[in-house]
């Protein structure tokens, strides 16, 4: 069997957008399965559009989702040399031809037949003269006068289009640039792209580039056109929807792996499966089963496969995407024994690696504020004597273990006569400076026994100045 061998051309005019990821992973997972190859090209020759801001932030986004490639990436500006030496060969072999017509005459030809109840198009005056390239002329692919162009597609089934309704399109402007549908033909071609998956808004380019594909004697790739993303109101998802892009998704505390999962269910099913991770996708992902209609994006599903791939992963594999979410908070930490502990008493609960990144910040703190109220009610002349006895009492433990924190605490009560609630909330203020915080032995664990002494000893000196 040949290579499968797929690709993603982004034009480079805004951010890797939802609808992009969701076409660049459907092409990256069939490369992957079938051991073949994936490509990425950027289609940068609308120069007005294209920056290198936009470039820049697709790879990231492609990076940060784990979709490598394994060649490129290609910029098509870079190859209008091959495309013209494919015109060329369109001319040559008489598939195409040079025009000379104007814009004026051109349009009055579309105004002509229209008034006689056709579709307005260019009537092929110049077809059959064999004019010569000139400064103003154009080039145009000879296409077929009668007869279908037949799509046939992976996902849509087939969808035929009438070749007199098409004509001799423009391939070559006369500034001597490539049309579009002619570059990418030729980029694909010469890349030995054999399946095409893409959004069904290229659906209309499709005969075009099979005409071209025709005229060269080239083998047809496959080709897939999968519908729009919906956003909740069934409109084609956009900005009013609320977050498009891929960064916007990894600043919101998305993992890259609850991503893929999300955008694979956006047009890609297997069963009833809604869980999936990298590897099982790729054993399982297969171009029958894209579906025909389009899939509505729901933030709420998103958040929940989030909140499952967190708690599936290990501490280390997460701390990799957390350390990202502490910088922004201002954090400087390491995957490490610390933040693994940490991490640990999170997972269960957290939905996103920001609510995560947010409850560990004050393990990081070197000085703890006291919210005011909260050091008000529970700093008392008792609860500091229950501060000093446990600091001095961690101290002495040997193993820092939550037997033994219980033990002492056992004991603390039994010198004050309080009972393990009065205990427990000054505790929380002095290490966390607030009342709200995860269990008490899991929190004073992931902290760790230095830095546990270090805050009683705070608290005690801040209750005493
Ligand atoms: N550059 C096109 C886009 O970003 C993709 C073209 C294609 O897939 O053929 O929409």
């Amino acid at each position: 069997m040949k290579k499968i061998i797929t690709r993603f051309p982004p034009s480079p005019s805004g951010y890797l957008h939802i609808g992009g990821a969701r076409t660049a992973l459907f092409n990256w997972l069939y490369a992957k399965k079938t051991k073949g190859k994936f490509v990425l090209r950027i289609e940068d020759t609308d120069a007005a559009r294209s920056t290198k801001e936009s470039v820049d932030a697709i790879l990231e986004s492609l990076k940060w989702l784990g979709m490598d490639w394994d060649e490129g990436p290609y910029f098509q500006s870079e190859r209008s040399g091959i495309h013209n030496e494919y015109i060329e060969k369109l001319v040559d072999c008489g598939h195409a031809y040079y025009c000379s017509c104007t814009q004026q005459e051109v349009d009055a030809m579309r105004k002509k037949a229209k008034a006689n109840g056709q579709k307005p198009m260019y009537n092929g005056k110049c077809r059959n003269l064999g004019l010569k390239k000139a400064d103003h002329t154009v080039v145009r692919l000879k296409t077929p006068d009668t007869g279908v162009t037949v799509v046939e597609d992976v996902v849509k089934g087939n969808t035929a289009f009438q070749n007199a309704q098409m004509d001799d399109f423009i391939i070559q402007r006369s500034n001597g640039s490539a049309m579009y549908n002619l570059a990418v033909v030729i980029d694909d071609l010469t890349m030995g792209i054999n399946t095409i998956i893409r959004g069904d808004d290229h659906l209309i380019n499709t005969p075009k580039q099979m005409m071209i594909y025709q005229a060269l004697g080239a083998d047809m790739p496959i080709f897939g056109h999968v519908p729009m993303v919906l956003g909740s109101d069934k409109s084609r998802l956009s900005k009013r929807h609320g977050a498009m892009s891929v960064g916007e998704y990894r600043k919101m505390g998305f993992l890259p792996d609850a991503m893929i999962n999300y955008l694979v269910r956006l047009g890609w099913s297997h069963g009833d499966q809604e869980f999936f991770q990298r590897d099982d996708l790729i054993k399982k992902f297969d171009l029958e089963h894209l579906g025909r209609s389009a899939s509505m994006f729901d933030t709420d599903k998103l958040l929940a496969l989030n909140s499952k791939h967190i708690q599936k992963k290990s501490p280390s594999e997460l701390a990799d995407h957390l350390l990202y979410h502490l910088k922004e908070l201002g954090i400087e930490a390491q995957n490490d024994a610390f933040t693994c502990g940490i991490i640990e008493t999170l997972q269960p609960r957290a939905k996103t690696l920001v609510e995560m990144a947010e409850a560990a910040a004050f393990y990081y703190k070197e000085t703890i504020e006291y919210d005011e109220k909260a050091a008000n009610k529970f700093f008392t002349a008792d609860s500091i004597e229950v501060l000093k006895q446990s600091a001095s009492g961690i101290n002495t433990i040997e193993a820092y273990t939550q037997e033994n924190l219980e033990t002492l605490f056992k004991q603390i009560m039994k010198n004050t006569g309080l009972k393990f609630g009065k205990i427990a909330q000054p505790l929380r203020v002095a290490v966390t400076g607030t009342t709200v915080s995860p269990g008490i032995f899991e929190m004073l664990l992931a902290l760790g026994k230095g830095k546990t002494i270090q805050r009683l000893e705070a608290a005690v000196n801040f209750y005493m100045k």
